[in-house]
C-alpha cells in the first residue's frame, strides 16, 4: 500500500508551504496532474462517470483499464456515483494528507459505502480495480469502501 511519504517522495508536497518561496501547488499540479478526457465508450457504457477526470498522470492507464474490466464483466449498472479524486486533504479524522492530496485516488458510491460502514460494493466491482492496479478501502481496519488508490507509483 502506498502511503503519504510515497507521494511526497515521488511527486513533491501539493501544497504550498508558508516557508518555501516555490509555488509547490503549481509546481505539483503542471508536472503531475491532467485533465484526462474519458474515451466516449466508457462514459456511453457508465453514465455515471464524468466525461473529464483532473487526476495525476500515474492513474489514467489504471483507471482506464478498470473501467474495462467493469464493462467487460457486465457490472456498469453497479457505478451509480463518482465522488472524486484530486482533493488536498488530510485523511478524514487524521492528520496525514489522504492519497487524493495527489490525485492518485478515487472514490465512487460513497452513498452506500462510508466510512467505517460496512461496505455494499460486490465483490466483483472491487475486482475489477483490484485487477487493474489499485488497493480498496474497503478491506483496511478502517472501513472506507467507497475509496480505490493506486497500489504502486
Ligand atoms: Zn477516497
Amino acid at each position: 500500500m502506498i502511503t503519504s511519504k510515497d507521494c511526497i517522495k515521488k511527486y513533491g508536497i501539493p501544497y504550498d508551504e508558508e516557508t518555501t518561496t516555490v509555488n509547490e501547488n503549481s509546481l505539483f499540479e503542471n508536472t503531475h496532474m491532467v485533465l484526462w478526457d474519458v474515451p466516449a465508450d466508457i462514459n456511453l457504457a457508465i453514465p455515471a462517470i464524468p466525461n473529464k477526470i483532473y487526476c495525476n498522470k500515474d492513474m489514467v492507464a489504471p483507471l482506464e483499464k478498470g473501467f474495462r474490466n467493469v464493462i467487460a464483466r457486465k457490472l456498469t449498472h453497479e457505478i451509480k456515483t463518482w465522488d472524486g479524486c484530486f482533493n488536498i486533504r488530510n485523511k478524514r479524522g487524521l492528520s496525514t494528507l489522504s492519497i487524493h492530496s495527489w490525485g492518485d485516488a478515487f472514490d465512487i458510491n460513497a452513498a452506500w459505502n462510508g466510512l467505517n460502514k460496512k461496505p455494499t460494493m460486490s465483490k466483483e466491482l472491487v475486482q475489477c480495480f483490484l485487477d487493474a492496479g489499485f488497493d480498496w478501502g474497503g478491506f483496511w481496519k478502517r472501513l472506507d469502501g467507497m475509496h480505490f488508490q493506486l497500489a504502486k507509483i
